[in-house]
């Protein structure tokens, strides 16, 4: 790339907590922005150029008919596109509302079923709608996690996806497992790591915050588990929910796939 890096950060719907985040890590945000040309930004400065980015960071699921126009746009004008946080990434907390009427929604929220915000009927995750380089989970996002990727993403590269579970980190960190010893319900087996298991590490079993594996996570078999413990199975099922109501097996688990 030559010249600096021209770089876009996104909000669509959500809590913006992902770009709170970025914004957060003061002591090396500006040695982090000083190489780069920042397009736009809207939580940090109402300043918009225009024309193309390189790398536009994304936050938020494609929510509103709002939310998709924008998506698209950004996508036509940039060469390299990154989904940050879990709504982005799986439709976030809202995506566990999937499969109900989104009239009765609408009702139970507004008190009205005509269509307010130019909700699409479904909270769906940018990858479901545009073609996405990279993902970074989290809710919120892991600040180191994206400072790795901005480095390896403004030198050309696409950093190593994480691909192993939450459980991976207890035992790096030796914290005894809560499921063997305390008979406790954690979601860490199906949930991608890269938090260093921080709940699990003060004693609170992980409810999948960062989402589930891709590809790999095995919800069946987390299910099976957590009926052990006692859990009935559809709040087996709505703890699941929670982060990873669109990952497919879970779709094809509560019959929406
Ligand atoms: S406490 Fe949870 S995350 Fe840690 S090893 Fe046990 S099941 Fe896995
Ligand atoms: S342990 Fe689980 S719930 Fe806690 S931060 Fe990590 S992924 Fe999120």
């Amino acid at each position: 790339m030559a010249g600096k890096v021209r770089v876009g950060f996104y909000s669509l719907t959500g809590c913006a907590g992902d770009l709170l985040s970025i914004l957060n890590i003061e002591d090396r945000l500006l040695e982090i922005f000083e190489k780069v040309e920042l397009v736009e930004f809207v939580m940090a400065s109402s300043n918009v150029k225009p024309g193309g980015v390189d790398i536009a960071f994304v936050e938020g699921s494609v929510t509103t008919e709002k939310d998709l126009k924008a998506l698209k746009e950004i996508r036509a004008k940039c060469d390299r596109l990154v989904a940050l946080g879990d709504c982005a990434v799986w439709g976030g907390v809202q995506a566990s509302l999937t499969g109900l009427d989104p009239r009765e929604l609408m009702k139970s929220v507004y008190g009205t079923e005509q269509n307010l915000y130019g909700f699409l009927g479904e909270h769906k995750p940018l990858s479901e709608v545009v073609k996405v380089d990279l993902e970074l989970p989290g809710c919120p996002i892991e600040q180191e996690e994206f400072i790795k990727a901005f480095v390896s993403l403004l030198r050309g590269d696409l950093p190593e996806v994480k691909d192993y579970p939450v459980c991976i980190e207890c035992k790096i960190r030796e914290v005894p497992c809560l499921v063997v010893e305390k008979g406790e319900a954690c979601l860490g087996p199906i949930t991608v790591g890269g938090c260093k298991a921080r709940c699990p590490y003060h004693g609170v079993p992980c409810i999948g915050c960062r989402g589930p594996i891709k590809d790999e996570a095995n919800v069946a078999g987390e299910l099976l588990m957590l009926m052990e413990k006692g859990w009935k199975p559809l709040d087996a099922i709505n703890r699941m929910k929670l982060f990873a109501a669109r990952y497919k097996d879970l779709a094809k688990l509560v019959g929406r796939g």
